[in-house]
């Protein structure tokens, strides 16, 4: 049994943890454009970077109601 899911579902898995926190996000492997809303680099279990940029729609929505806190600058 592979435990550790293949590499190309590591921005999926990214994708839907953040979703199960209500945030909208569009996974990339290449390193955002800096900005206010830019996460961190995760490293996934194959050794891989991502950062989970939050999309436009989802950023609109901060704007209108106040992002959480820890949306801010990722940790
Ligand atoms: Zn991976």
């Amino acid at each position: 049994m592979n435990r550790i899911p293949p590499h190309a579902e590591c921005a999926d898995l990214l994708t839907e943890q953040m979703a199960a926190l209500g945030v909208e996000v569009t996974v990339v492997d290449e390193p955002p454009p800096p900005g206010p809303r830019v996460p961190e680099a995760r490293t996934c279990p194959h050794g891989g970077h991502l950062w989970a940029v939050p999309t436009p729609a989802q950023v609109a929505r901060w704007a209108r109601d106040g992002a959480p806190n820890e949306f801010g600058v990722e940790r």
